[in-house]
Formats: C-alpha cells, sequence, structure tokens
C-alpha cells in the first residue's frame, strides 16, 4: 500500500461541503487522552459554541462521536419508548428514515405524507395530531436535503406544543445556514451534522435535549435500546458530575475540528453566515435562471444551501456530473429516490458557499451542458450571479 493522496475537489453537493485548510490543520494538532484536563476544557469550550448555533440553554448539548445518522438515532432511541405514538412529517429520504427509526424504537409512526419537492402542510399535521391524541412527539425535517425544502420549524412546533408532544427536528442541513432557534421555538430534542454548513469534517453529529425530553428519557421504564447511544451513559462522560467517567474514546481531532469550526463560526458572526448562504443562493439561482432551468422548489419555501434544480428534457444527469468532476474537480449530488435522474442538488453549504463557487458552478454548468445538446450561455449566467453579489 501507499499514502492515499486524494485530489483536490470543490465540493457542491449534498454534504460534506468545503473544509477549510484551517479545520484541517487544526485536526493535525497533537492527540490528547480524551480524559486529559485540558482536552475536557476544550470539550466545555465545544458544548458552549453548539449551544449558542442551537440558540438553546439547553446543558445537555453536546457532538455525538458519529454523523447526523447517530445523531437522529440518539434522539429516537432515547426517546420512543416500545409502544409511544409519534406523528412524523415524511417529505422526503430524511422523513422516511425517521419513520424507521421510529419503528425499530419499538415506537408506532403516523405518517403525514407530503409531495417531494413541497412543504409540511400544517393543517394535515394538525389533523393527525388531532386524530391521535395518544402520540407524544411529533418529528419533522427542517432542512429536507434530498428535496430542498425548508419546514415552517416555528409553527410545526407550536402545533405539537398544543397537542402536548414533544418535538424531535432534523436540523443536519439547516443548522448554521438559516435560523434555527431552538428554545425560542420549543424544540425538544435536535439533531445536526458536523459536515454540512458547519464547514467541518464529518463523522460528528451536535444534538441537544431540553429538560421536557430528558424527563422523557429518565421516566422510561425500559432501557435505551443501544448502549453506545443511551444518553443516561452518555451524559456521564459529556456531562459528569464531579469529573467526567470513561464511557468511549472521544474522536479527539475530530472535535479540534468542530472547536475550531465552531471559532470560525463565531469570529464571522451566526447572522452574517446565515445571510451569506441566502446571497450565495440568490446569486446561483439567478445565474442557472438566465441559463433557462428550473427549480423543483417555490422560492418561499427553498433552501439556500441546496438547490434542487431541474435536469432539461433530454440531457443525461449523470453524465453532466462526471464531466464537472473530470473538468473542474466539482462535485454536485444526484437525485435521491424518486429524484433519481430528475434533478441535480447543488449544495452551498458552510464553506462551500462563496462567490467563487457560485460562479465555478455557473461556469462548469454552462460548459457541461453545451457539451450535452442544451444552448447555455455561461456569461450570461456570470453576469446574473454577479449582479446579485453587486447589489
Ligand atoms: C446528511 C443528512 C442526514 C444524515 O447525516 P449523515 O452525517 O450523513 O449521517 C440526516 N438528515 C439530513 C436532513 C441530512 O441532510
Amino acid at each position: 500500500m501507499q499514502s492515499f493522496i486524494p485530489s483536490k475537489r470543490t465540493l457542491m453537493g449534498p454534504g460534506p461541503s468545503d473544509v477549510s485548510e484551517r479545520i484541517l490543520s487544526a485536526m493535525a494538532r497533537p492527540t490528547l487522552g480524551h480524559l486529559d484536563p485540558e482536552f475536557q476544557r476544550m470539550m466545555d469550550e465545544v458544548k458552549g459554541g453548539l449551544k449558542d448555533l442551537f440558540q438553546t440553554e439547553n446543558r445537555l448539548t453536546f457532538p455525538v462521536s458519529a454523523p447526523g445518522s447517530a445523531g437522529m438515532e440518539t434522539c429516537f432511541l432515547n426517546l420512543v419508548e416500545e409502544g409511544d405514538t409519534v406523528v412524523v412529517v415524511r417529505n422526503g429520504v430524511f422523513g422516511d428514515r425517521m419513520r424507521e427509526n421510529i419503528v425499530r424504537a419499538g415506537g408506532i409512526a403516523v405518517l403525514v405524507d407530503v409531495q417531494w419537492g413541497e412543504a409540511p402542510d400544517l393543517a394535515d399535521v394538525e389533523a393527525a395530531l388531532e386524530a391521535h391524541s395518544e402520540a407524544k412527539i411529533l418529528a419533522f425535517v427542517h432542512a429536507e436535503t434530498s428535496t430542498g425544502v425548508l419546514a415552517d420549524a416555528e409553527a410545526l412546533c407550536k402545533l405539537a406544543q398544543a397537542h402536548n408532544c414533544l418535538t424531535i427536528v432534523d436540523a443536519v442541513t439547516s443548522l448554521g445556514g438559516v435560523p434555527v432557534r431552538m428554545d425560542a421555538w420549543g424544540i425538544d430534542a435536535i439533531y445536526s451534522g458536523s459536515q454540512k454548513c458547519l464547514s467541518c469534517t464529518p463523522g460528528l453529529s451536535p444534538v441537544s435535549f431540553s429538560e421536557k425530553a430528558l424527563d422523557k428519557v429518565r421516566a422510561r421504564t425500559s432501557p435505551v435500546r443501544s448502549w453506545f447511544l443511551d444518553l443516561t451513559l452518555v451524559m456521564n462522560y459529556w456531562d459528569g458530575e464531579g469529573g467526567r467517567s470513561y464511557h468511549h474514546t472521544a474522536p479527539v481531532n475530530a472535535l479540534y475540528a468542530l472547536h475550531e469550526a465552531l471559532v470560525m463560526i463565531s469570529e464571522e458572526g451566526l447572522e452574517a453566515a446565515w445571510q451569506r448562504h441566502q446571497t450565495t443562493h440568490t446569486a446561483l439561482a439567478a445565474g442557472l435562471e438566465a441559463m433557462g432551468l428550473k427549480f423543483l422548489v417555490d422560492a418561499d419555501i427553498r433552501l439556500p444551501m441546496l438547490n434542487a434544480v431541474i435536469v432539461p428534457e433530454g440531457v443525461d444527469e449523470a453524465s453532466v456530473r462526471a464531466h464537472l468532476l473530470a473538468a473542474f474537480d466539482l462535485e454536485i449530488g444526484a437525485g435521491l429516490g424518486p429524484m433519481a435522474g430528475k434533478v441535480w442538488r447543488i449544495g452551498l453549504m458552510g464553506s462551500s458557499a462563496t462567490p467563487a463557487n457560485v460562479e465555478l458552478c455557473l461556469t462548469a454548468l454552462a460548459d457541461a451542458l453545451n457539451r450535452h445538446q442544451y444552448p447555455a450561455s455561461g456569461a450570461a449566467a456570470l453576469a446574473a450571479a454577479k449582479s446579485v453579489f453587486a447589489a
């Protein structure tokens, strides 16, 4: 075997996003023991930074030592007990994974199905909560990465509260890119991922739990169906009274990277980061529309960080992506599930949300489309994007 030297790509898919040299070099610092007091001081700062990001005072806020899917499992396995009814909104791939998690935890999933590319319908959710007064939890995806749709998290949480339900919210793609206000909206359990709008390497899943959520965990009559993700055990490491005890070996260097990512977000300012995602999205959209391309999702519910663009009739979508990768070292995403072959998913997440990336993407896409019998003017697209940045 030989050392693996990856190519330098620009990552504009559904995650991971570009990771800066600054974060990569933080990761290369000397490994400390995970119970070293110096390391534990850094962990406390990570928890504080995550609280700021989630806009919460929740004491139990920490990164699960595994990717976003593990944060998802942490929420569902701890909060859903055998026989619990959970109303779950399904408007894409990740809503369906929530259903799968509920069932595996022994719960009963009541589905509110929404057509892919559309936002959760509040009236349908309310009807499901009314028809199922036994429901204990409402679960939904804030930013559906498979379709590029933003849910009205505040309104959905209000509905849940009016029906005495806790909320589990997937903020893997939304956190850091659009407002997420855990306490103000009354979210009880939330999970995210390090590799999307936080600009960090993949492999960590920030989570946070309200006191109400923890009360439900404490009141369980059966053990959590995972040893690794059992909050009552993990808490002793992340939140241990009088010193932390060993639970599992923390991914020390990955946590340096997350710490650095949080420093970078605090330097930029959270609101400035939200604005950057919005502006780069508006510029990209102007450029794409100048080439005659159409979005899957209506403008008022569109995610800035995940742009689902309809593949024009007769264009081979995989071949276009292959050209972008080969000729421009640029990665964009394919459609998932029923959207496979029908859309491209262009990410503007974290460090990837820059004017330079928008311009690269428009230039590359125009070149690729022209090679695929779809006439597109890269110059017109660039002019449209630049006029947004100049405004
Ligand atoms: C990426 C993503 C996940 C899963 O995160 P992983 O880090 O890939 O496990 C979950 N939910 C949404 C909305 C996502 O975009």
